[in-house]
């Protein structure tokens, strides 16, 4: 899914990515909470000289799980490797990374719920008991052998909890759900990722591209970059609420932050489905979209700002949603 708002991380923007990103906890934006504990676990840890309990941060794209689980290595003065779920597809691609580890080092393996079950498997005795146990060779002649591991962190990383196997997720002792950003928390993020880039933001102009960036930090460094584009194209070199709202305009980012996908979403809700209930794989086969996408990218934000609603027998569209498009909802809509 190419979209301006998508939380996906694009690999064109790794660079630029790599050089916003916060580097410690203090300078972490929001999540108050999962900082206060973060930072009483990791302390605690150092201090005991131990390896921190495993941590799954769970939540939508682009609110900042590979950036924490960086500052968590950082924090505890270890080392940081990182994959992913769908990278490691046999059980020997794992196994090659975690002998490699030193003691007390961090792990971060993105998109666990995507992890094949034969490598799942030789995780959990890994993360249980920092052991390994291979089975080498078939047939009858196979057998299994154990290799210790030193002890380290396993920081996972899912958009979705309820992905994940019950016993992979009993394993974490320390589980963390990231949130949308409020608007004055992305109007930081915008000011501190300004200073980096250096371009110049009005107070007015952050809290314009923050209301548009859908409480998500990478929407909001991709639509600072590209409205800096504009600004720069009219010749200025300040981005104000004016400047903003004009190239946010032009991006076809409408006030709420959503974009002709999510319009179309909204759009295909009531106008086909007569705002429903309507299934999720119905909703993503009119939109021509992924069901994934659509769960994880589309959805959670539009139901955290009410314009839908999730039930037993589908998704239903607010008040909100018809007056979002410019309808007028039937009488007796929630709203
Ligand atoms: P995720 O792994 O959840 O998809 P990332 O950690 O890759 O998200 O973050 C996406 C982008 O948003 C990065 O450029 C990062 O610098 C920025 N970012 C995320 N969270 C914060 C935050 N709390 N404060 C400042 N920038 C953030």
């Amino acid at each position: 899914m190419t979209r301006l708002i998508s939380g996906d991380a694009e690999p064109f923007e790794g660079g630029s990515d790599r050089a916003l990103r916060p580097q410690t906890l203090a300078e972490f934006v929001g999540q108050e909470q999962a900082k206060a504990n973060l930072k009483v676990f990791i302390e605690a840890a150092r201090t005991r000289g131990e390896a921190l309990d495993h941590v799954l941060l769970f939540g939508p794209p682009g609110l900042g799980k590979t950036t924490l689980a960086q500052i968590v290595a950082r924090e505890l003065g270890v080392n940081f490797r990182a994959t992913s779920g769908p990278v490691l597809a046999k059980a020997g691609d794992l196994a090659a990374i975690l002998t490699n580890l030193e003691p007390r080092d961090v792990l971060f393996i993105d998109e666990i719920h995507r992890l094949a079950a034969n490598v799942e498997e030789i995780l959990y005795p890994a993360m249980e008991d920092h052991v390994l146990d291979l089975i080498i060779g078939e047939g009858p002649s196979a057998r299994s052998i154990r290799i210790d591991l030193a002890p380290f962190t396993l920081v996972a990383a899912t958009t979705r909890a309820g992905l994940l196997a019950t016993p992979l997720r009993d394993r974490f002792g320390i589980p963390l759900r990231l949130e949308f950003y409020t608007h004055a928390e992305l109007a930081k993020v915008l000011a501190h990722a300004a200073g980096k880039l250096g371009v110049g933001l009005t107070a007015d102009g952050a809290a314009e591209i923050a209301a548009r960036s859908r409480g998500t930090p990478r929407v909001a460094g991709r639509l600072l970059r590209r409205v800096r584009d504009f600004v720069n194209a009219d010749g200025a070199e300040t981005i104000d609420a004016k400047g903003a709202a004009k190239a946010l305009a032009r991006l076809d980012v409408d006030p709420a932050g959503l974009d002709s996908l999510d319009r179309r979403y909204l759009r295909a809700l009531i106008e086909n489905y007569g705002g429903g209930p309507a299934g999720v794989e119905t909703l993503a086969y009119a939109i021509a979209e992924a069901r994934d996408a659509v769960e994880d990218v589309i959805e959670p934000y539009l139901m955290q700002q009410g314009f839908i609603q999730r039930t037993p027998r589908g998704r239903v569209a607010t008040a909100r949603a018809y007056a979002q498009i410019g309808l007028t909802p039937p009488p007796q809509m929630p709203s």
